[in-house]
């Protein structure tokens, strides 16, 4: 078995936390792809992953010396609704281990059984959305946003049943931890404030341990969300299920379902088939946050303050200032977009400006700020007369900054990537995979792997989807 030096934090805690459970074994365990350069990164022996132990392992069907599964226990609001058991019904914790650079990371199998948990569901995860979050999640993790990662994808050789049989695969995450707000309200709605301190305890050490009362925990939270949701908004990234058991209290994207990346730019737009009234829509994301982050704060009032009514106002001060936060972070996201190094809060105007110009004329997203490096992104406006309009504009606005040429087009290629997964790409790299061919996705992988990079053979993978090629909606696959 490949050796790893675990150390299980979380499954030192008190046992009402999670379920002890091994994952259940898989009929045939082929590996999909395994992440490289990860595996070292977690000081992991590639050699040894790749190897039939290794892939035992991944698939798990065998757990190596140190490895202490569990399903953690969670709850959450979906849609709106609160469900006070959620829990990891098909995801299995195997243990944490500290990276090279000194970090706890959490390496967890997704798809891999039935747990306490489960509900109605099988515990098991199809192809095509383990592949859609290897791709997603490695390439937001590429685009320097904080996410959970895929470190391998395993085949099962196993048929999963969703509306129709399909193949069954295995995912393994790798995450600073997986604390959900959902967490927080699992003991919250028992009335289990023990439980809610010894998680605030251990959620600040590993994500914010310079924070010294569970309202200084709940601020950095609010903060790392803040900035999180700017980096998802510049990107024109929808992750789709905002739940609160989706959502990170260490400030990482996590549980990459229905996700999907805008083409052309509607600040309005929806993918997820189960989204029904468009909660989720990209626009809606900073409000839905900050709704989540009132759910945390909810939770923590009894660590805040004994006397309720003033740990509602300090609770209440805190959720406040995520929208101010907010502001600020998508301030520097956009005017970084536009090359501005120093912002002002007139940009704004700017930004908001050239946003409306693309919504109007239907402009794709990541190649119109792409283009402003090179000149090109005028011919992404069907009447670009708008364009050389705002374009003058924002030219005198980089003359006051004095940028010299060389400096700002690297600064604006640094700030919008050429590449994202572009959700016609990401269904055909899975409809491919599930016949069989996986020459689609490890491209797409390879290709996103450096999206602010130049590569001129992968042009196809700039295009918007031809009207044949237009995906719809996304589907959580659960
Ligand atoms: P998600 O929509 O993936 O965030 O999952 C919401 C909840 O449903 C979590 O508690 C999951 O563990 C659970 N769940 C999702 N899919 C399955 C499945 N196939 N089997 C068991 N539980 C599932
Ligand atoms: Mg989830």
């Amino acid at each position: 078995m490949p050796s790893i030096a675990f150390d299980n934090s979380y499954a030192r805690l008190p046992a009402r936390f999670f379920a002890r459970l091994d994952p259940q074994p898989v009929a045939e365990p082929r590996l999909i792809r395994l992440n490289l350069p990860l595996a070292q990164e977690l000081g992991l022996d590639p050699q040894a992953l790749a190897g039939p132990d290794g892939v035992a392992m991944l698939a798990g069907n065998r757990m190596p010396a140190g490895a202490e599964p569990i399903a953690q226990a969670y709850a959450g609001h979906q849609f709106g609704g609160f469900v006070p058991q959620l829990g990891d019904g098909r995801a299995h914790l195997l243990g944490e281990v500290v990276d090279r650079a000194g970090r706890r990371r959490d390496i967890q199998l997704k798809g891999s059984g039935r747990t306490p948990f489960s509900r109605m569901g099988d515990g098991r995860a199809a192809l095509g959305p383990v592949l859609r979050e290897y791709i997603v999640s490695e390439a937001m993790a590429a685009l320097g946003v904080p996410t959970s990662r895929a470190l391998a994808a395993v085949a099962t050789g196993e048929t999963v049943w969703r509306e129709t049989p399909l193949p069954g695969a295995v995912l393994t995450r790798v995450a600073s931890s997986h604390i959900r707000v959902g967490t927080f309200q699992y003991f919250a709605v028992r009335g289990d404030t023990e439980a809610l301190r010894i998680l605030c305890e251990h959620a600040r050490d590993r994500h914010y341990p310079e924070a010294e009362t569970p309202l200084d925990f709940l601020r950095a939270a609010c903060a790392a969300q803040a900035r999180l949701v700017a980096q998802w908004m510049g990107l024109g990234f929808i992750h789709g299920v905002m739940n609160t058991d989706n959502c990170h209290v260490g400030g990482e994207t996590i549980d990459y379902g229905p996700c999907a990346f805008m083409d052309a730019y509607h600040p309005e737009t929806v993918f997820s088939s189960i989204d029904s009234y468009g909660r989720y829509a990209y626009v809606n994301q900073p409000q839905i946050a900050a709704w989540n982050l009132a759910q945390l704060a909810s939770c923590l009032l009894p660590l805040i303050d004994p006397d309720e009514e003033a740990a509602i106002a300090a609770a209440t001060e805190v959720v406040h200032g995520f929208a101010p936060e907010y502001q600020a972070r998508w301030l520097e996201r956009f005017a970084g977009k536009l090359g501005i190094g120093s912002p002002r809060p007139e940009d704004g105007e700017l930004v908001t400006a050239l946003l409306a110009l693309m919504d109007r004329q239907g402009a794709d997203f990541t190649r119109s700020f792409r283009g402003l490096a090179d000149g090109s992104a005028r011919a992404e406006f069907a009447a670009p007369d708008a364009f050389d309009a705002w374009q003058a504009d924002w030219r005198a606005r980089l003359a006051q900054e004095g940028r010299e040429a060389g400096a700002l087009a690297a600064a604006l290629r640094a700030a919008n990537p050429a590449f994202i997964p572009r959700n016609h790409r990401v269904e055909q790299a899975i409809a491919a995979a599930s016949a069989g061919d996986f020459g689609p996705f490890e491209r797409l992988v390879t290709v996103l792997a450096c999206p602010f990079e130049d590569q001129p053979e992968a042009a196809d993978l700039m295009a918007s989807p031809e009207p044949h090629e237009v995906v719809e909606a996304t589907f959580c696959g659960t």
